[in-house]
């Protein structure tokens, strides 16, 4: 009988086995009376064959591969269909075990292949501009869910991701857990080995997750979503706000900075009209100009379930120069693969184009 250990609930349905880390399979296998290389063989199995079936794990006893396959699903997550926009970028609609679906986006370009991952299906935060956010919150995804779309979108797009960004669908600090399972796999030198500086994580402004990432000794990147440079605008676009104001917000990021030595990017959608006005452009100023940080201005990517429009280029021209003058490292992003409307589309860019 399989053992609880890796904190997997091995009594409920199967769960993905990609979403188990080193030391997790490590306890698997000596639940299973099985010496520590058992996990080694099964993780490159994994990870560096990529095999599609438990029958191909040729050097892993028969009886402990048909134990596995009654606790462990192999890939749980299938492509349901696919589209590239006109950049190249291409959008793949996942369907998972239960039914479920979400999407990733593959972003090339130069030297770079990044995905933009989704972490779980809806989103309960509800930011005005988002069309993720409006249809809700169904689950958060496993960390194999996570796993399983790095692979699956290498097999779509027929090259091995360089780069990921935790920016598609959801909340990432709202599923924090698995979240981190997935970046330590993913980051492994065995597999996918997308180093953790070519690894981002972005927030709505979750401040716990951001003092949890902050003890984690990783060297992921962190982006935190601000958009609006006070709490009453804040609060019109990101209802979040309610709870993590601009004010402990930019504290708990000092204090990130501070902790780890990393540079925080700050993503500003910049919206016709509603926040992107000379004043809005010195008050945000004002608040960063004594901290080490970017600033990604990303002009909006339109949706249909809200009414903003882009700012205009003489517009973002202005604010770079007004944040510049204070000091804020500041830059235009565009928004590539914005046409094909996923998720946190307005942020997908702004880490894509890095050289
Ligand atoms: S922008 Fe991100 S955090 Fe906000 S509703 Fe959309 S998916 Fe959720």
């Amino acid at each position: 009988m399989l053992t609880g250990e890796t904190g997997v609930d091995m009594k409920s349905e199967t769960k993905p086995i990609h979403g188990l880390t080193r030391n997790e399979l490590v306890e698997l296998c000596a639940g299973l009376n099985q010496p520590s290389y058992r996990a080694a063989q099964i993780w490159r199995w994994l990870h560096v064959n990529r095999v599609g079936d438990w029958q191909q794990m040729t050097n892993i006893p028969a009886a402990i591969r048909t134990q596995l396959a009654g606790s462990f699903s192999f890939f749980s997550m299938q492509a349901e269909g696919s589209k590239k926009s006109a950049d190249t970028s291409l959008k793949v609609l996942a369907r998972l075990h239960d039914g479920e679906t979400v999407e990733f986006v593959v972003i090339p370009a130069p030297r770079r292949t990044t995905v933009c991952v989704s972490s779980q299906v809806g989103c309960k935060f509800d930011c005005a501009f988002c069309a993720s956010g409006r249809s809700g919150f169904t689950r958060s995804l496993d960390a194999g869910e996570m796993v399983e779309e790095l692979l699956l979108a290498e097999k779509e797009y027929g090259e091995k991701p360089t780069h990921v960004v935790f920016m598609g669908i959801g909340e990432p600090f709202d599923n924090y857990d698995n979240v981190l399972k997935a970046v330590r796999i993913i980051n492994d030198q065995e597999g996918l080995a997308i180093g953790a500086r070519r690894i981002t994580i972005s927030t709505c402004g979750i401040i716990p997750g951001i003092e949890r990432l902050a003890g984690e000794g990783l060297q992921v990147e962190l982006s935190v979503s601000l958009h609006a440079p006070n709490d009453e605008l804040r609060t019109r676009l990101m209802p979040v706000n309610r709870r993590y104001g601009v004010g402990p917000l930019l504290d708990a990021c000092r204090q990130y900075t501070q902790q780890t030595g990393r540079l925080i990017t700050f993503e500003y959608a910049m919206i016709r009209g509603v926040n992107d006005s000379r004043s809005h452009a010195e008050e945000l100023a004002g608040k960063l100009k004594s901290f080490q940080c970017r600033v990604n201005l990303i002009p909006l990517s339109e949706v249909e379930e809200y009414g903003g429009k882009a700012s205009t280029p003489e517009v973002v021209n202005m604010f770079i120069k007004v944040l510049g003058e204070a000091g804020v490292n500041a830059t235009l992003r565009n928004s590539r693969g914005s046409e094909l409307k996923a998720a946190c589309g307005q942020l997908r860019a702004s880490h894509a184009r890095k050289a």
